[in-house]
C-alpha cells in the first residue's frame, strides 16, 4: 500500500526546533519510500491559533525543502465533519455532558494519567435527566471508555498500551466552548486524508490508545505510528516554543537550512558525522533503524 504521511502543526507560534525535527522525520519517512506527504493546519483552537503563523509555517517548511503534495482543509473549516463524527458517537450512546469545573477535575485526590491530565472520576457519567436539567454551566462532552486495553506497536518506541478506564478515563470530545477536541479532530482528519503513518513527537504517544479506540468506533483502520524523540538541552530540559533562540527564524539567520538539517540528523543518529545535507539528499539515505528512540540531546547549533 502506498504510504501517506503528514505533518499537522498547530499554528500557535513560530515553528521551533522540535516541530522542525518532527516535520523532517515525517517527510523523510514518506519521501524515502516515494509516498505522499500531506500538510494539515491544526488551527482548531481559535484562541491559540493565529493566521499569521500559518503563512510562517508554510514559509519555514519551504525554506527547509520540506515540500508537500496535498494540503488538507484546515481544522477551523472542518466543524461539520467533526459534528457528524460526534453524532455517530452520540448515536452509539457513548457521549455524555460533563459539568465538572476545572477545580473539581484537578482535585488533589484525582489520579493523573501519563500525560499529566487528571483521570476522570466519572462523576457526570450517570446523572439523571433531572440532575442534568438543574445544571447551569455549559457542559463539555465526554466519550465513555471501556475497561479494556488499547495498544499500539510504535516503530521507534515499541509497544505502548493503556487500559482506558484505569489509565485515562472518559475523555473530552467536545469542549464546553463548543470546540471539538483534538482527539476527535485528529482521527477524523487522518481518516479523511487516508493517512497511513503518523510521525509526531513522543509527547503525543499517550494519546494513541485513545485514538485507537476512536478508529475502532469509526470502523477505520489505524495508521502506523512512529513517535519521535524529544529534543532536549544538555541539561535535560525539553526544548519548547518559549526558547526564543531556537525559533527557526533566528536559526536560519545564522545557518543554512542544509546545516540545520545535518545537525538534527546527526543528533538523532541518522548521520554519522555532522555535515550539511539537503532534505532531498537525506531522503536517499534515510533509514528508521538508525533513529534513536530516546531523548535527543542537542548541543551547540
Ligand atoms: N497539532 C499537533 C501539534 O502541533 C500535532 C498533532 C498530531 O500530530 O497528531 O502538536
Amino acid at each position: 500500500m502506498a504510504c501517506v504521511g503528514r505533518f499537522a502543526p498547530s499554528p500557535s507560534g513560530r515553528m521551533h526546533l522540535g516541530n522542525v525535527f518532527s516535520a523532517l522525520l515525517a517527510w523523510l519517512s514518506v519521501r524515502s519510500r516515494g509516498g505522499t506527504f500531506v500538510l494539515r493546519i491544526e488551527d482548531l483552537d481559535p484562541q491559540r491559533c493565529k493566521a499569521e503563523y500559518v503563512d510562517l509555517v508554510r514559509r519555514d517548511l519551504e525554506a527547509l525543502g520540506l515540500t508537500w503534495d496535498v494540503e488538507q482543509t484546515p481544522q477551523r473549516l472542518r466543524t461539520e465533519a467533526y459534528a457528524s463524527q460526534f453524532a455517530r458517537l452520540e448515536e452509539k450512546g457513548l457521549v455524555y455532558p460533563c459539568y465538572c469545573t476545572r477545580d473539581e477535575l484537578h482535585a488533589a485526590s484525582a489520579p493523573h494519567a501519563s500525560d499529566g491530565t487528571p483521570i476522570y472520576s466519572g462523576a457526570c457519567r450517570n446523572l439523571t435527566a433531572a440532575e442534568r436539567a438543574e445544571k447551569t454551566r455549559r457542559p463539555a462532552w465526554r466519550l465513555m471508555v471501556p475497561d479494556e486495553t488499547y495498544a499500539i506497536l510504535d516503530r521507534l518506541q515499541g509497544e505502548y498500551k493503556e487500559n482506558l478506564t484505569a489509565d485515562c478515563g472518559d475523555f473530552i470530545v467536545r469542549r464546553s466552548d463548543g470546540v471539538y477536541a483534538y482527539q476527535l479532530a485528529v482521527v477524523t482528519d487522518d481518516i479523511a486524508g487516508g493517512i497511513t503513518e503518523v510521525v509526531r513527537g513522543r509527547d503525543l504517544l499517550s494519546s494513541s490508545p485513545r485514538q485507537q479506540y476512536l478508529y475502532e468506533l469509526f470502523g477505520a483502520s489505524a495508521p502506523e505510528y512512529c513517535h519521535v524523540p524529544l529534543l532536549v538541552t544538555p541539561e535535560g530540559r525539553r526544548l519548547s516554543k518559549r526558547e526564543k533562540d531556537l525559533s527557526l527564524e533566528e536559526l536560519l539567520e545564522r545557518m543554512r537550512p542544509e546545516e540545520l538539517i545535518g545537525a538534527l540528523l546527526h543528533a538523532c543518529g541518522v548521520l554519522e558525522h555532522r555535515e550539511a545535507i539537503s532534505a532531498a539528499d537525506a531522503a536517499r539515505i534515510f533509514d528508521w533503524s538508525r533513529v534513536k528512540a530516546n531523548d535527543v540531546v542537542l548541543t551547540q547549533l
